[in-house]
């Protein structure tokens, strides 16, 4: 459903990501996990073409991410309109949740199935509130995102991508910026999403949930994929030196 082929990036002289490969499979979760700037973020921002890679191929769902390939492996840049159709099928969510401050908490979650799916308001606002439901939040409809808690905005984000109706979701450490008693509330939407079958890569640091949700972790470290396996695997008989070290530090 992913493929990831050899995928390298640079910042000008700097390589970030040096010839990564993993696949996802349709409603798997994989954890990516590593130190900072191992290239965790750059690698998910890759995936839904955010930032460009430089070489190998991403593939999603049959279709090759923000290039197109012909005969000779020549690749283009796809059109803006097709990198868009693209990304909306590839929900994303940051650390930093970014909701728009001046609208309330249920015109955030309407405003792009409106405005890109062209769905009716009567439409977007009954997918608006069973996201909220969904998410644990019905009764924050009104409610304008500095009236909420982190861990309820971040909620609320999380709807948000959800109602473009994501084949694929990707979090990018969507729990570090809250305090530790508001952690669990998001990780539980997660879980959730995840046991209605979404696929999903998530960056994080919480190694607890990468062990219970996690079908696979990925462990990277300098650009490179240095551990890969079943959460058992990796998280409990790690192979190299690296990781056991990476691990001690995160416990
Ligand atoms: P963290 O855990 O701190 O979020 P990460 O694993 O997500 O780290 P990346 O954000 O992918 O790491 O960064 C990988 C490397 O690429 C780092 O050395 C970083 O400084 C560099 N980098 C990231 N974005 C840019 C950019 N836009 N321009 C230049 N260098 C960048
Ligand atoms: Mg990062």
């Amino acid at each position: 459903f992913i493929d990831v082929n050899d995928v390298e990036k640079w910042f000008g002289q700097l390589q970030v990501l040096k010839g990564i490969n993993f696949e996802v499979t349709q409603g798997q979760v994989v954890a990516l996990i590593g130190p900072s700037g191992s290239g965790k973020s750059t690698m998910l921002r890759c995936l839904n073409f955010t930032e460009q890679y430089d070489s190998g191929e991403i593939w999603i769902d049959g279709e090759t991410v923000g290039y197109r390939f012909d005969g000779q492996g020549r690749r283009t840049v796809r059109p803006e309109s097709e990198i868009a159709r693209f990304r909306s099928h590839v929900g994303i969510v940051y650390q930093s949740y970014n909701l728009f401050p001046h609208i309330s908490v249920l015109k955030n979650i309407m405003l792009a199935p409106v405005k890109v799916l062209g769905h009716s308001k009567t439409k977007a606002r009954e997918t608006a509130m069973d996201l909220l439901a969904k998410v644990g939040l019905s009764e924050k409809a009104d409610a304008f995102p500095i009236n909420l808690s982190g861990g309820q905005q971040q909620r609320v984000a999380i709807a948000r991508a959800l109602a473009m109706e994501p084949k694929i979701m990707l979090f990018d450490e969507v729990t570090s910026a809250l305090d530790p008693e508001l952690v669990g509330e998001v990780l539980n939407v997660m879980r959730q999403l995840a046991a209605d079958g979404m696929t999903m890569v998530v960056v994080t640091h919480e190694i607890q949930f990468a062990r219970e949700v996690a079908d696979k972790v990925i462990f990277m470290d300098h650009g490179v994929i240095v551990e890969s396996g079943v959460p058992s695997e990796v998280l409990d008989n790690p192979k190299t030196e690296r990781l056991q070290s990476f691990l001690q530090r995160h416990f």
